[in-house]
């Protein structure tokens, strides 16, 4: 209760709420989405403020199965009831950004030089800047047309449900992979919102159009997507990218070279055929950080990573996350080159969860300067879970010795 005190009184003045006067709100709505370009934004529509109870079943549904990343705000009842997050509510105003899907001059991967990804997500300036910048805009632009207009604006991090706010704003369909698919822009958007005391006209929500296509589900490679729109985070490799443990082998092997998030499910959906969008020139991706090296991701220092990729969103967790996956891709491209750099990893990183990544990804490269680095390494680790690593990757590399000539890359 307290919680929900300051909340209410950070959205408004000391002073109490003056009445909204009437006005025809039909022609307003009609004049805020004529505007929705001049702010930067894709698209604009408009819902109640009622309660999202639909929602609220399916989170303790969610919950009670395991189901969550832990990212989440725990408070379900915060997560799916605007009222508790501001004074007398009547609408929310829902945005969607959109952003681009192809990387233009994309680095080669090559041998000796191979490269991770970051998910098309965090490719541009971190979308919470990006998306904070024009719903500034859009509260500026309300309350120039009507001074007793209270906003609250909310991206990601505020404790409402992005994708259930657009929803129901009729911005797009809840789709089979979780996302939220605009007939327009496609899954390719960013979404954020404003909680408002304007009583404005809400959309009607847009029909699911993913009919009988299972293309998403199909191509998880962890089957992370349990069900038609049922996401077990646990499984998610966008979300397992984002831990800072040590990885069980079967989903080291399907993060591949992913860096940060994953895009598989919207990369095969049909909706995004031919979606590209360029017209934002801050979202724009680099393609040095959108794709970087690997190796020299191994020993970056934390200032260094800062000024590089700190303005991505997918940096948010800090190079540590971002350290391990980079050591699992050159595993998993099984890179020579990488050893003598891995090696240096296992032997000296003061982290154990780098230290028995390492481990595995030598395992995974195997030759006998992987072997002997590993008996070294056996020999003088402390840490229980990296002994263990070191052990398997022990069994692996002599497994390897004894295996076929086909599973030897030349
Ligand atoms: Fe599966 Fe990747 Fe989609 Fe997660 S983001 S559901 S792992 S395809
Ligand atoms: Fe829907 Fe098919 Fe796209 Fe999945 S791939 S979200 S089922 S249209």
């Amino acid at each position: 209760m307290e919680t929900i005190q300051q909340d209410i009184h950070k959205e408004s003045d000391s002073a109490w709420p003056k009445k909204v006067p009437h006005r025809d709100w039909h022609a307003f709505k009609v004049e805020l989405k004529a505007a929705a370009k001049s702010l930067g934004i894709d698209d604009i529509g408009i819902t109640s403020a009622d309660p999202f109870l639909e929602l609220k079943e399916r989170l303790i549904r969610h919950r009670e199965l395991g189901r969550e990343s832990g990212f989440e705000e725990p408070d379900l009842d915060r997560r799916t009831n605007p009222a508790l997050l501001f004074d007398r509510p009547q609408s929310i105003i829902a945005i969607a950004v959109a952003y681009p899907s192809k990387l233009a001059d994309a680095p080669k991967s090559e041998p000796g030089a191979r490269r991770g990804i970051f998910a098309r997500a965090s490719w541009g300036v971190d979308y919470h800047t990006a998306l904070r910048e024009r719903l500034a805009r859009l509260e500026d632009w309300l309350r120039e047309r009507v001074p007793e207009a209270r906003v609250e604006s909310m991206v990601d991090t505020g404790a409402l449900s992005d994708r259930a706010v657009a929803e129901r704003a009729g911005l797009g369909w809840s789709a089979k992979n979780c996302s939220i698919i605009s007939p327009k822009l496609g899954s390719w958007i960013y979404l954020g919102e404003i909680i408002t005391n304007l009583p404005l006209p809400p959309d009607t929500p847009i029909p699911d159009m993913c009919g009988s296509c299972t293309k998403c589900i199909d191509a998880c490679p962890t089957g992370a997507l349990v069900g038609p729109g049922q996401l077990d985070s646990n499984k998610c490799i966008s979300f397992l990218t984002q831990t800072k443990v040590m990885l069980p082998d079967e989903y080291m092997r399907k993060i591949g070279n992913r860096l940060y998030g994953c895009d598989t499910c919207q990369i095969v959906c049909p909706a995004n055929r031919g979606k590209n969008w360029t017209h934002h020139a801050e979202l724009q991706p680099d393609p040095e950080l959108a794709k970087p090296l690997l190796v020299p991701l191994l020993t970056i220092g934390n200032r260094e990573f800062k000024e590089q990729f700190g303005s991505l969103s997918g940096s948010w967790r800090g190079k540590k996350p971002i350290q391990r996956n980079a050591v699992i891709a050159l595993g998993n491209f099984r890179e020579k080159s990488a050893v003598p750099s891995l090696i240096d990893v296992l032997l000296k990183d003061p982290r154990p969860v780098l230290r028995g990544t390492a481990a595995w990804s030598l395992g995974r490269i195997g030759g006998e300067e992987a072997a002997a680095a590993l008996r070294q390494a056996a020999e003088q680790e402390a840490d229980a879970e990296a002994a263990e690593a070191i052990a398997r990757a022990m069994i692996v590399i002599s497994a390897s010795e004894e295996a076929p000539a086909e599973n030897i890359r030349p």
